[in-house]
């Protein structure tokens, strides 16, 4: 039998299998514990103590998979893991993204995907009208919001650097600069690497009490790289700080950008749900204004990995910066007024990373995502309670729910920070993270999943009041 060819009884039977395992998986992971002993010898001899060479059974490679997961890995999907907006992956995406690697359509031409591409097209514009963006919004999707940024940053070197197509940077005679907050995600710095513009090429703008970017202080970088001769073109705002959750101030940044001529991008990665609830929409006051948006679905849409999107209100923006002339792509719909996604995105062949999010919204609706939200919201505002209530001290200033805290008697005590997490840590029963918040250091813990709820509530503050009475 050709391997590569699995007839119908076996297929049937490989997915019953694999159904049952992935079963037991969701249905218990609060039982696990949520993280490994890191091993290194451990889990390679687990990789490689597989025949490479002839096959294996598909059920003894599943359990193979699956043993590894269970023994080797930081299980996100925990209710107890308060870290980096890794959710529980809801299942009507799950659904989606398996029928995506099922069928495995080909993004990159229209012609190929009318189906998936103007399932893509339609998410953009429903969602894109969510941040208040008009009719013609644009976008594409990515494989998260590092990409999403790269983009943004493609795009506005496109719109003020219209030569570097062709010529590359250095046709250019001055400096093109670029402003982000200190807090805001590195994956600025690395596409300014990517771009060829450089990590010197950002400016770090210092943020204010409650971690928003000082707008004072960017006005007078854009002044002085001004006299200096630089060409600044870009700020990127944020909504939502991967670390503290602060929100620049979009409208004020609005007002610069235009001053200026500058380019305004919003990465709103994770923040950007708050557009899908009546109740928090106000945390991203101005968003509507900026030029492009970065979006996770993989964060706090719980849908799984990859899954950015990047939205701009240039309709003409990513044509103009992708579009490449290449004779072997299809031609079958030349004449009609759709968009090749090979023209539009920094990748070309692509998987169908719009449809997890289309299949979670129709089995979940906005309405169901808007609930969850809001559920995540009250969830935070608990946890703040009970720690509150037990001497802790919450230390940055937002309404996400991500809860920086330390008790007072220690906030200056890196030393203690640090083991106190890590003895949290290698009870394998939670996973927090340290963050310092205005230079000094934090315990993080954020809600990002749907089954963290009151009652985990009271389990998460049992685990670290108990933690730190044991001293
Ligand atoms: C997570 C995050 C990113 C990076 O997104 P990836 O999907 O991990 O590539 C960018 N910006 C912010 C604010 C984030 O929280």
């Amino acid at each position: 039998m050709n391997l590569l060819n699995f007839d119908s009884p076996s297929r049937l039977s490989a997915w019953a299998y694999l159904v049952q395992k992935l079963e037991n998986y969701y249905n218990h992971t609060k039982e696990w514990p949520v993280n490994p002993i890191l091993d290194i010898e451990k889990v390679t001899a687990h990789v490689q103590n597989v025949s490479l060479e002839n096959g294996i059974g598909i059920n003894e490679a599943i359990d193979h998979v699956m043993a590894g997961f269970r023994d080797f890995h930081v299980h996100t999907p925990h209710p107890l893991y308060l870290g980096l907006f890794n959710p529980r992956a809801n299942y009507p995406s799950i659904i989606g993204d398996s029928i995506a690697a099922a069928v495995n359509p080909q993004m990159a031409a229209w012609s190929h995907a009318p189906f998936a591409n103007e399932v893509e097209k339609y998410i953009i514009g429903e969602l894109g009208r969510k941040f208040g963006f008009r009719k013609d919004v644009d976008g594409v999707f990515t494989g998260g919001g590092t990409e999403a940024n790269l983009t943004a940053l493609c795009a506005a070197i496109r719109y003020y650097f219209p030569a570097v197509k062709d010529e590359g940077l250095r046709s250019l005679d001055r400096q093109p600069v670029l402003y982000t907050s200190r807090e805001s995600h590195h994956s600025v710095l690395k596409s300014a690497v990517v771009t060829g513009l450089g990590k010197h090429a950002v400016r770090s703008i210092e943020v204010n009490q409650d971690m928003s970017m000082n707008i004072h202080q960017l006005e007078s970088r854009i002044q002085e790289d001004l006299s200096l001769g630089h060409r600044p073109f870009l700020v990127v705002a944020t909504a939502g700080t991967t670390g503290a959750g602060g929100f620049d101030h979009l409208t004020g940044i609005r007002l610069l950008c235009e001053k200026y001529d500058l380019w305004m991008h919003v990465d709103a990665a994770y923040g950007g749900a708050c557009a899908l609830s009546d109740k928090y929409r106000y945390l991203l006051d101005g968003i509507s204004q900026a030029d492009s948006v970065t979006f996770d679905a993989h964060k706090w849409l719980s849908v799984p990995m990859g899954g950015g999107i990047y939205f701009t209100s240039h309709p003409d923006i990513l044509q103009d910066t992708f579009q490449m002339v290449a004779h072997y792509m299809p031609k079958e719909a030349e004449e009609m007024a759709v968009i090749d996604s090979y023209n539009h995105s920094i990748q070309w062949s692509r998987r169908f990373i719009g449809l997890k999010l289309y299949m979670s919204l129709m089995v979940i609706g906005w309405k169901g995502y808007e609930e969850s939200i809001c559920e995540d919201f009250r969830i935070g505002r608990l946890l703040v309670q009970r720690l509150e209530t037990s001497g802790w001290k919450v230390y940055n200033n937002t309404e996400l729910p991500i809860v920086c805290f330390n008790k007072p008697e220690k906030i200056d005590d890196e030393v203690w920070t640090r083991n106190f997490v890590n003895k949290l840590v290698s009870s394998r029963k939670i996973w927090v993270s340290t963050y310092p918040v205005h230079g000094q250091l934090t315990i993080r813990a954020c809600i990002t999943n749907f089954l963290t709820r009151d009652k985990e509530v009271d389990e998460i503050a049992e685990l670290i009041n108990s933690a730190f009475d044991q001293g």
